[in-house]
């Protein structure tokens, strides 16, 4: 089913809607393009931009399926691979061929840091283990690690105050996912997000709204630039409790 026949399907965190919905702001007129892109050449003035961020917060195995409809369509998007999670292993035989293979479809590949978390956990002082993961993922990647992503309310720790004092500029990258200078995107646009308490939250100008539109209703509405993010693990292909299914 294409999101531009009669009958898309209804909005939900299944892989077909995930389709239906980027079908639908291709059929709208978006331009879809990745972090890395929008932060080196910025906005295109006649463009209906949206750029689709995906923050590997936990089962990586869940990435390839919307990596794969993406690539299907045309789309390049930014996944940010946490290093130090308790939960994956990035470096794993598993997840590695995984990130091996978002690469090889055209995606960007970000580093998803939690620099305050891991100072507070192991002692680790915050530019050595951003520099020691940037390297690491580089090296088995063999790509440029170009930007970084803090998640700031799964933990007690908000690890955007970090990346507040200290630009990424400062850590040899192009840019943090919530800048005003590198990617400059945040503030600027339709911020939209999966997954809090199973709403869609969407942000504008940088704070929070009343909106709980689904990112297909964004698009139908041509609303732009949308900056969205959705975490692969919470998107699934018959039942949530389902890995790979
Ligand atoms: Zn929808
Ligand atoms: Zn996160």
């Amino acid at each position: 089913m294409s999101a531009a026949s009669a009958t898309p399907s209804p909005c939900s965190y299944r892989h077909e809607h995930f389709r239906d919905t980027l079908a639908l702001g291709l059929e709208r007129g978006y331009t879809f393009r990745t972090c890395a892109d929008y932060a080196a050449k910025g906005p295109v003035p006649e463009q209906l931009l949206a750029v689709m961020r995906h923050d590997i917060d936990l089962m990586p195995e869940r990435a390839p399926a919307m990596a794969l409809i993406e690539a299907e369509l045309g789309i390049q998007a930014t996944y940010f691979v946490r290093v130090h999670a308790n939960e994956y292993n990035a470096f794993g035989h598993e997840t590695l061929a995984i990130l091996r293979d978002l690469v090889d479809m055209g995606h960007e590949i970000g580093l998803h840091a939690e620099p305050l978390d891991l100072q507070a956990s192991a002692g680790v002082e915050p530019v050595r283990a951003i520099r020691a993961s940037v390297a690491a993922l580089e090296g088995v990647l063999d790509v440029e690690i170009e930007g970084v992503a803090s998640h700031n309310d799964i933990t007690p720790d908000n690890n955007l105050d970090y990346f507040r004092r200290t630009p990424a500029a400062d850590l040899g990258l192009s840019y943090e996912a919530y800048d005003d200078s590198g990617l400059d995107l945040f503030a600027k646009s339709h911020y939209v997000t999966d997954g809090h308490f199973w709403y869609w939250r969407t942000f504008k100008g940088g704070e929070l709204t009343e909106d709980r539109s689904c990112l297909c209703e964004h698009f139908d509405a041509r609303r732009a630039p949308v900056y969205a993010l959705l975490h692969p693990h919470l998107w699934f292909a018959k039942h949530f409790q389902r890995v790979n299914h």
